[in-house]
Order: C-alpha cells, then sequence, then structure tokens
C-alpha cells in the first residue's frame, strides 16, 4: 500500500470510527488505561478502545501477531498525524504501552511476548512498575527486595515505593536482587508477576491534594514463576536500565502524536485580551508575548529533533541515553508551559474549588501542580543531567 492510500485508509476509518465524545479534550479521569478493573465514565471511551484494539492502532508498531498493526515509521507518523487532525483522544495509554511492551519485545521470550503482549495491546491488563524503594531511587540499584529460588519459583520478599497505580493494576514488572554477593548493578533480576499472588499488600499513599496516585507495595513470601523472568538471572538491571530509556521518552514527550489543546497563545488572548487598537491583534503584555513566542518556537524546535533522532534510528523503537536528553528538556518545557499559562490567566489558575472558576480552569491548576512532578518521575532531572554528561557528552565520571 502506498503511504498516500494509508493516509487515505487511515482518514476514512478513523472519521467513520471515533465517537464525537472522542474527538473533545480527554479529562483526567477519562483517561483509558484498561484493565481487569477499569471502571469507564464515558461507555464511548470503551467503545473507541475496543474498536482501536481491533484495528491493531493501540500499539500502531508492534507485529500484527501480538495485537498491534505492524505499521512502519511513516505509516505509523501517518496515524498520529491524522489523529491529531481530527483531535482524536489517544484509545489507551500506560505502562503497558510505553514500557514494559516495549521491553518485552526486545527482551522477552517468544512465549512471554505472546503470553503478555495481545492483553498490553486490548487493554486487557494494566500494569504497574516496581522499581523504587524507600533507600533506592536515583541509586536504584541499591534496591533490597529480595528473591530467592524455591523449586519453580521465586519467593519475594521487600518493599517498593511511589508504586503508580498499584492499587488498580492487574500484574507488576518488578526488579529484584537474587545475588546479594555481587556488585549491586550485577545482582538484580527483572520479573513478572499477577499483583494478586498471595503476599502482595497495597498501601495507597494520599496526598494533600486528596488523590493517591501512588502507593506503597510491600512483598511478604510471594510465588513468582522463575520462567517469568525476563533476560537473564542477575543481569536484569540491562533490562531495566532499556525500559528506563523507554519511560523517559515517554515522559519528554519523545513518542509525539497526543491530543490538540488549545495553545498557549489561545489562551494568552482569552484571558488577557489584544492590544487597543491594533489591527494585528498582538496580545496586551509584551513580556508575556517574547516568553511565549520563544517558548513556541523551542517547542517546535524540539518536536522537529524528536522527529529528526527517531528518523535517524529508523526503527522508531529503541531509544538510547539520548532519551534523557528527551526526559530533560521535555518535562522542564513542560513546566515552563504551565508556568506561562499561570502568567495568562492569574489568579484564574489559583483555584482549587467552589464557585468563580470553570471547570477547566480548576483542571489547569490541577495540571500546574502535578507538572512539578515531571522533574522527578522516571529519574530526575538532576540524574538525567549525570546521564547526558557521562554517557552523550562522554565526560569524566
Ligand atoms: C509522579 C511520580 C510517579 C512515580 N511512579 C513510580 C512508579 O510507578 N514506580 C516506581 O518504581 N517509582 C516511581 N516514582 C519514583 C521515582 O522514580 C523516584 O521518585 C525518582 O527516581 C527519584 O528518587 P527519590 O524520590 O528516591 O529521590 P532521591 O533519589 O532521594 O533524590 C533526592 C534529590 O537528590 C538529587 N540527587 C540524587 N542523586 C543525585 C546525584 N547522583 N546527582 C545529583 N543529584 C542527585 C535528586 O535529583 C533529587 O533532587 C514516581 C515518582 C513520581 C514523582
Amino acid at each position: 500500500m502506498t503511504t498516500d492510500s494509508f493516509r487515505t485508509d487511515t482518514r476514512d476509518w478513523l472519521e467513520a470510527n471515533c465517537p464525537a465524545s472522542m474527538r473533545t479534550p480527554m479529562p483526567a479521569d477519562e483517561m483509558s488505561g484498561g484493565g481487569r478493573r477499569a471502571r469507564y465514565k464515558n461507555p464511548d471511551t470503551l467503545l473507541w478502545l475496543n474498536l482501536m484494539a481491533a484495528k491493531g492502532f493501540t500499539a500502531p508498531t508492534w507485529p500484527k501477531e501480538y495485537g498491534g498493526a505492524g505499521l512502519g515509521p511513516t505509516e505509523n507518523q501517518i496515524l498520529r498525524e491524522e489523529m491529531t487532525r481530527i483531535n482524536a483522544r489517544p484509545a489507551l495509554a500506560g505502562m503497558g504501552l510505553s514500557m514494559i511492551g516495549p521491553a518485552l519485545l526486545e527482551y522477552g521470550s517468544d512465549e512471554q511476548r505472546a503470553e503478555h503482549l495481545p492483553k498490553i495491546a486490548s487493554g486487557e491488563i494494566w500494569w504497574c512498575q516496581g522499581y523504587s524503594e524507600p533507600n533506592a531511587g536515583s541509586d536504584l540499584a541499591s534496591l533490597q527486595t529480595k528473591a530467592v529460588v524455591d523449586g519453580d519459583d521465586y519467593i519475594i520478599n521487600g518493599q517498593k515505593v511511589w508504586t503508580s497505580g498499584a492499587d488498580k493494576a492487574d500484574w507488576i514488572f518488578c526488579l529484584v536482587r537474587t545475588d546479594v554477593e555481587a556488585p549491586k548493578h550485577n545482582g538484580i533480576t527483572f520479573i513478572l508477576f499477577d499483583m494478586t499472588t498471595p503476599g502482595v499488600t497495597v498501601k495507597p499513599i494520599k496526598l494533600i491534594s486528596g488523590l493517591s496516585p501512588f502507593c506503597e507495595t510491600f512483598f511478604e513470601d510471594v510465588r513468582a514463576p522463575r520462567k517469568n523472568v525476563i533476560g537473564t538471572v542477575n543481569d536484569g538491571w540491562t533490562v531495566a536500565k532499556r525500559l528506563l530509556q523507554y519511560e523517559r521518552t515517554m515522559i519528554g514527550g519523545g513518542t509525539g502524536g497526543g491530543q490538540r489543546g488549545k495553545s498557549l497563545a489561545e489562551i494568552a488572548l482569552e484571558y488577557i485580551g489584544r492590544e487597543v487598537g491594533q489591527a494585528d491583534g498582538r496580545l496586551a503584555d509584551q513580556a508575556l508575548r517574547t516568553d511565549l513566542i520563544n517558548h513556541s518556537m523551542n517547542d517546535r524546535a524540539f518536536g522537529l529533533t524528536v522527529r529528526r533522532s527517531s528518523d535517524e534510528s529508523k526503527t522508531n523503537t529503541a531509544p538510547s541515553f539520548v532519551s534523557s536528553m528527551f526526559k530533560y528538556y521535555g518535562t522542564e518545557q513542560n513546566i515552563k508551559r504551565f508556568e506561562l499559562m499561570q502568567r495568562a490567566m492569574g489568579s484564574q489558575m489559583l483555584g482549587w474549588e467552589g464557585e468563580g472558576f470553570a471547570e477547566d480552569e480548576l483542571t489547569q491548576t490541577r495540571a500546574w501542580l502535578r507538572s512539578k512532578a515531571n522533574s522527578i518521575e522516571g529519574g530526575t532531572s538532576e540524574v538525567q543531567l549525570n546521564i547526558i554528561a557521562k554517557r552523550v557528552l562522554g565526560l569524566p565520571d
């Protein structure tokens, strides 16, 4: 099929199948992560997920045998463009699609891929990430959760923290220590298990906002089959690092696509207005205008850099240490975006609840505060700068 006919077919299919309510901005509580325990506030969310999954479009670049559509980078880009054109919401998001799925494609056995990938692409299983521990965050390789062999299983004991969505997840991908004598990076194993396994306890961490997006996760004599080890025993660090590169590319926005929200300029014009008597209708705040233009140029340059890097790698699926640059720059841009929005909206973006604020203003306040975590999750900005210095620029330790 030529790229032109692929575009036409895709456009026609999206027009015919994307429900009208899936072409509107997505409220945070309607994001579809799938999973056995998912409850859909808007029934169109599930309809859209099922239609996209049946077409292989939830995981467009994955092979068809694993629930994908087998698209190459160019067709994938066309799909994104066509979805953006009609403002279509992503049908599925989460750590399955963007983190463990790609890691399984690279390091999983045929059996492991066949077992897990189709359930990720269809949205049947929600995954969580068991990396961080109370004494292992930036220094992740210091993790202490221990796994010892018992017959065909490992028995796992220990604690994870900041496990996003653990209270809703069906499965976890987890880093465990399998050799306590080896140097810290060499005694770690990457293993998967079902969150309903006896001995798994999840305690949501309540935030000041009242939400509990992440949890403490405890393991007490949890049995995980040895066949669920991904990669090689004691070499889980290799898989863990690669998965972090996928995660960082995703957090930094390096996977591209996404819905068109209102631009910063549109928001600023709405709240500040235009210069009086100006035929060209410029924003009536010169300092903010300059900062918005700079931000928008940087955004555009960043988007093109991500695209070029992806084109150069040809595969579009295996990021490298460059993912640290994307994570660092993309998240700093996102944080700046919300600060500029704050300047434009003023006190209308400081409301928490009550009258005097529109629903989307309250949403923006929460999104602005949430953006502060961008420079921490998936490895802090300082850690990314260390990686860029050592692994990208080749500076000495
Ligand atoms: C929203 C959110 C979601 C998360 N979800 C998950 C999840 O699902 N699963 C999971 O396993 N983890 C998750 N995390 C945890 C996250 O990976 C860690 O918070 C992060 O890696 C930092 O670790 P830490 O919190 O222990 O901070 P620390 O490592 O204690 O760092 C504290 C400060 O010291 C700085 N610092 C540390 N070491 C260095 C260094 N060598 N050089 C310079 N500065 C340094 C850091 O930059 C930071 O500012 C999540 C975190 C957030 C914020």
